[in-house]
């Protein structure tokens, strides 16, 4: 889709260096990152919410999450991780393409991220 960052990212018209990709959706560190390590899962497709992800997506996406949080608990030597999905704008959606969000937690830190 025009003008879309995360289509551009994902036809690599603007270079993003990626932690993990597979068939459906890949992974790339984000560029303001909340704490280090936080990375986002995009979907290579264009879709604007998790409700127009087809079902039969879910595999690729659990895949996709879990590689991409082992790979970053190891490098921050973290010890959890928050995953964070926004929906439409009222929810804080920014970037209109499905995206999950990872953020790498260490025991007692301070981050606000707590639901
Ligand atoms: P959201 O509020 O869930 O839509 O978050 C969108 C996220 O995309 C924000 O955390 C931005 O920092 C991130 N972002 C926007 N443009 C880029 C980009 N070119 N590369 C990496 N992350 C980006
Ligand atoms: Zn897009």
């Amino acid at each position: 889709m025009e003008d879309c960052i995360f289509c551009k990212i994902a036809n690599g018209e603007i270079p993003c260096g990626r932690i993990y990709e597979n068939e459906s959706f890949f992974s790339v560190p984000d560029k303001n990152q909340k704490v280090p390590g936080h990375s986002l899962i995009i979907s290579k497709r264009h879709f604007k919410t998790t409700l127009d992800l087809p079902t039969t997506s879910g595999k690729e996406l659990l895949d996709c999450i879990k590689k991409t949080a082992m790979k970053i608990i190891k490098k921050q030597k973290a010890h959890g991780f928050n995953l964070v999905n926004n929906n439409f704008p009222a929810a804080g959606q920014i970037v209109q393409h499905v995206h999950y969000h990872i953020l790498p937690r260490k025991k007692g830190d301070k981050s606000p991220f707590v639901y």
